[in-house]
């Protein structure tokens, strides 16, 4: 394909998905692709798909249609619209999406999208184009590194994969089979692209994965290296002054990477740490490999290292066989734990996995139900975390302009969205706030004076 083309992506689902979607635009853009807000003017419009969430497929065949009538009227005009689906649905669902959904003329996988510009000339060559293999090649020798005006405009805060796929094999999840086996990137890979990202100005990087924590990439020793050891090292890279990352499995805290929560203040105070269910039997059925007293025990190691950890978590309600006495004991873990947020999800069989097969499947009522309990507990204890951070001074990265004029948004150490009354220069700086109010768990700060000096407060967990 030759000539300036407009390239839409939108990415549903984790931030896997946002940082595949960001490589996907950066693999194209040396063939003269750019990236467009505006799907309907777009030459190529990408669906990079989540499995994860319930009906997950049924989303993307109903935004499928939506963008089919794109394509119809972009023809009616004498313009080509190529329609590409990705990601994780794209895996699972393979030619059976083209098949359903026609107007589709490329679809591919997380592991294939190194090679799009080769599938998008197999498509307008052969009409369609289907790649879902996993391939022998690792698809990161093949991206082309973003450049500095495309970084600067993702802004401050960004992704890098350095793990992807997971061993773990949860009964009611895909990934295993949509991504494939755990691999790590070596650390010379993950250093030069984030020593890339620091010189065009990124301030904040998450070290991303589907089981981040399980991390073992080749060190330039030779020998793997665990998450711990690549955070201490991206630490030291020149411009980085925040680190996180995510998604961890609780069985991959060891003792390394719960040291370097007390040790690295480079990394935030702030850590999701999926547990899906707080009852014994239901962990069990799920096969997560760890128990509700594991999950305290790691969680205590964690807050023993980092009194302010501020913890996140995901949630499934309704899993296979759960009774309200397991139910029950989710919402007890919720308190006991004080999480600062929480997703939560009501459980929905995915086709291939183990439990889909269960027999006793909880009725949709009871299900809707318990979510909304769950919900009620996560928002209760989000809000006693937010109410404690009220009146203290932390630093936040600025990150983008506010909703109102003179106003920026930025991140405090815990993740929380900070709006402050700030001139636009202190975009990608990092300042004292005092939070000064909280409404509907949205916070409000003001700048601390230049001649105040910033105070680090911390929370303490139990305040
Ligand atoms: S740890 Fe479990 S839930 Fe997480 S990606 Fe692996 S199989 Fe899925």
């Amino acid at each position: 394909m030759n000539g300036p083309r407009k390239l839409y992506v939108k990415s549903f689902g984790c931030q896997m998905n946002v940082y595949d979607s960001r490589r996907m635009a950066d693999v194209l853009a040396p063939h003269g692709y750019v990236e467009t807000a505006a799907a309907e003017t777009a030459d190529l419009v990408i669906l990079n798909t989540c499995h994860i969430r319930e009906k997950a497929a049924e989303k993307v065949y109903s935004e499928l249609g939506r963008v089919r009538r794109m394509k119809e009227a972009a023809a009616a005009q004498g313009r080509r619209l190529v329609i590409a689906v990705a990601g994780c649905v794209a895996q699972a669902e393979g030619k059976e999406i083209i098949r359903r959904a026609p107007a589709v003329d490329l679809v591919f996988g997380p592991q294939n999208y190194h090679r799009l510009p080769d599938l998008l000339a197999r498509a307008e060559r052969d009409g369609k184009a289907v790649d879902t293999e996993f391939p022998i090649d690792d698809k990161f020798d093949h991206l082309a590194a973003p450049d500095r005006a495309a970084i600067r405009a993702r802004g401050v805060s960004t992704f890098v994969t350095v793990q992807e796929g997971c061993d773990k094999f949860c009964t009611f999840c895909v990934v295993p089979y949509t991504r494939g086996a755990e691999i790590s990137r070596p650390v010379q890979k993950v250093l030069a692209e984030v020593e890339h990202l620091a010189e065009a100005g990124v301030r904040e990087v998450t070290l991303i994965g589907q089981n981040v924590n399980a991390y073992h990439g080749e060190g330039p020793d030779g020998r793997p290296w665990p998450l711990a050891r690549l955070l201490e090292r991206v630490a030291r890279v020149d411009g980085i002054d925040r680190l996180r990352y995510t998604t961890s499995h609780p069985r991959d805290m060891d003792d390394a990477l719960i040291a370097v929560h007390r040790d690295l203040p480079q990394l935030m105070p702030q850590l999701h740490l999926p547990v899906q269910s707080g009852s014994d039997r239901i962990l069990a059925a799920m096969n997560r490999r760890h128990s509700r007293a594991d999950y305290l025990d790691v969680v205590a190691r964690l807050r023993d290292a980092r009194p302010d950890l501020a913890l996140t978590s995901d949630f499934i309600v309704g899993f296979p066989g759960e009774t309200e006495a397991d139910f029950a004991a989710t919402l007890d873990l919720v308190d006991a734990i004080g999480l600062s947020g929480a997703f939560s999800f009501k459980y929905s069989p995915r086709p291939g996995t183990p439990g889909a097969e269960m027999d006793d499947q909880v009725a949709e009522d009871v299900k809707s139900q318990r979510l909304q309990r769950l919900q009620e507990t996560i928002d209760r204890n989000q809000a006693a975390f937010n109410r404690r951070c009220l009146h203290r001074t932390f630093d936040v990265l600025f990150e983008r302009p506010g909703r109102h004029r003179g106003q920026l948004v930025g991140r405090s150490p815990y993740l929380q969205p900070v709006q402050v009354d700030a001139p636009v220069s202190l975009i990608g700086e990092i300042a004292a706030v005092t939070v000064t109010e909280i409404a509907s768990n949205s916070l409000f700060g003001a700048l601390v004076q230049a001649q105040q000096p910033p105070v680090s407060a911390l929370l303490s967990a139990g305040a």
